[in-house]
């Protein structure tokens, strides 16, 4: 029987535990110079405009919210098929969230329903970025500015992303990135916010430590309610080993994406009923290889007879309006009927660096006994 497949797995190389291990070694494990050095990095690739990181990115997006001084009464638009850290982000800051459904296409939030939904009371959006495909950012941003809305862009999955050649977080309002264990880079868990302003990098720094800031030359006061949200040293540390290897993550993952197309089969929605996401290898990061399943087989019948051939299949997401505590908020079913269709049938097929040819190929010939 051949090896158990998982969905995701993150790598980190020798030269990362050699670096996790000599931090440990010094006596400074919490925030040090290695979250600077990890800053400064990601600030560099984009593009100069200032970053702070974070212990998660669930963390980044509400941070994000607080500096631009959302809360209650305020809607925020948001889509249902994203994790659901998305949506209780703007509920933790006192917010409504407003959901628009998406393009079932590329299954991210369709703008024009974005624009439908904008109200008097509405002050920001947070777009997905579902598997790592950008939006059309050009048609995002001019709604943003047409309705002089922020954007805290949910780039939790997006890194290392382009959209006309400029990597996603080199431009735009906020952007948030998350390093959870199964994301393109990791830091076992953390967060990073881009940012426009010094203000706003002052903003970021104390909602992240209790709202301290220093004042005079030996002081310290705090003026606004801040937490605990700081990066450690030994997060930074795996960081930095796993930026390091961004452009070979991003550039194994398209050619992965690539051998899936091609061994799936140019007929393979026509002869099996389900949809394969665009084939785009310009922009998307490949977070995630998902397909939406024909009606003729759910998803528990799927992945079960998917673990038979010892390969496993993850599913990202169930739509966030159908939980209870959004159901309790007026939401249910109907509301959004194509990110409940989706959301019933996606799954995530295996895609990570580690993987080989030959784990495409196991996962194809599997889908092709279980799909027909
Ligand atoms: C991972 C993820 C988050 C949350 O990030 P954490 O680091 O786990 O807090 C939010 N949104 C999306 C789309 C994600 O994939």
């Amino acid at each position: 029987m051949n090896h158990f497949l998982p969905f995701s797995k993150p790598t980190i190389d020798e030269a990362t535990i050699a670096s996790v291990a000599e931090t440990l070694r010094s006596g400074w494990i919490t925030s040090g110079p290695k979250v600077a050095e990890f800053e400064k990095k990601l600030s560099e690739y984009f593009g100069g405009r200032p970053v702070r990181t974070f212990n998660s990115g669930t963390c980044t997006m509400e941070i994000a919210l607080r500096i631009a001084g959302i809360g209650a009464g305020d809607e925020v638009i948001t889509t249902p098929i994203s994790w659901v850290a998305t949506a209780n982000v703007i509920l933790e800051v006192g917010a409504i969230p407003v959901f628009a459904d998406i393009d079932p296409v590329t299954r991210n939030i369709d703008l024009d329903k974005v624009e439908a939904a904008i109200t008097s009371r509405t002050r920001a959006i947070i777009p997905v970025y579902l598997a790592g495909r950008p939006l059309d950012m050009d048609k995002l941003y001019a709604i943003a500015e047409k309705y002089k809305l922020r954007v805290i862009e949910d780039a939790a999955q997006a890194i290392g992303s382009t959209w006309q050649g400029k990597p996603i977080g080199s431009f735009g309002d906020f952007i948030s990135f998350s390093f959870q264990a199964n994301k393109n880079i990791t830091t076992s868990e953390g967060g990073a916010l881009v940012l426009n302003t010094p203000e706003e990098v002052v903003l970021a720094e104390k909602y992240r430590l209790q709202g301290v800031s220093r004042s005079g030359w030996d002081g310290i006061d705090v003026d606004v309610l801040g937490g605990k949200y700081n990066m450690t040293d030994i997060a930074a540390a795996i960081g930095l080993g796993q930026f390091a290897k961004l452009q070979d993550i991003t550039a194994h993952r398209r050619v992965l994406a690539q051998h899936y197309f091609k061994l799936l089969g140019v007929d393979f929605e026509k002869r099996t009923g389900a949809q394969l996401p665009p084939k785009d290898f310009a922009n998307t990061n490949w977070h995630l290889f998902q397909i939406v399943l024909p009606d003729t087989i759910t998803r528990p019948q799927f992945m079960e007879r998917m673990k038979a051939f010892n390969i496993g299949v993850g599913f990202h997401y169930a739509p966030i309006h159908l939980f209870t505590l959004y159901r309790e908020r007026g939401f249910k079913e109907g509301m959004f009927p194509i990110s409940e269709q989706v959301g019933r049938q996606i799954v995530s097929l295996p895609m990570f660096y580690a993987m080989t040819f030959i784990d495409v190929e196991r996962t194809c010939m599997a889908i092709r006994e279980v799909l027909g």
